[in-house]
């Protein structure tokens, strides 16, 4: 059984800045040595390029700072994410908290100010509608739980 990961959790540098948020944990490592985490950037899939200005949810709606709205963008890295899960038979993703796309419990408030509010990425909320489960990277022991659930379920 496999796991999307957000591509920046395993160290890939595809951030709005270029940089990466490799987490460290000897159990997603282990997992990855198995070929059992499948890296997925839904901005960089959903056309954008890296670096890419900010980009905070308003709404249904996805603006940069600068005032340009990307949600279209967005919504397409979002199905890409959703496609995947389905071809690999996808039940559990790890993405990155605070994200625009990959939040899942707290995203930034729209006015990028910095302050966060509870909410999801555009991606989170597109995956946790067809039932997969997506964790953040706060979450690895609910996630490895929820994974032995689904494993001796069969
Ligand atoms: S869209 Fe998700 S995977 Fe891509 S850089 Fe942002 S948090 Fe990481």
């Amino acid at each position: 059984m496999k796991i999307l990961i957000s591509a920046c959790l395993l160290g890939m540098p595809v951030r709005y800045d270029g940089q990466s948020k490799g987490v460290v944990s000897h159990w997603l490592q282990g997992l990855g040595a198995e070929g059992r985490l499948l890296p997925f950037c839904p901005e960089v899939a959903g056309g954008l390029p890296t670096p890419r200005p900010p980009a905070e949810r308003q709404g249904e709606h996805v603006i940069t700072q600068g005032g340009k709205d990307v949600t279209t963008e967005f919504l397409r890295g979002a199905q890409l994410a959703l496609a995947l899960c389905r071809q690999e038979g996808i039940r559990l993703a790890l993405l990155k908290e605070g994200s625009p796309s990959c939040g899942s419990g707290r995203i930034y408030n729209g006015q990028f100010t910095g302050v966060s509010m509870a909410g999801e990425g555009c991606t989170t909320a597109l995956l946790r509608r067809h039932g997969i489960d997506v964790f953040s990277e706060d979450q690895l022991a609910q996630l490895a739980e929820r994974l032995r659930q689904l494993q001796s379920a069969g």
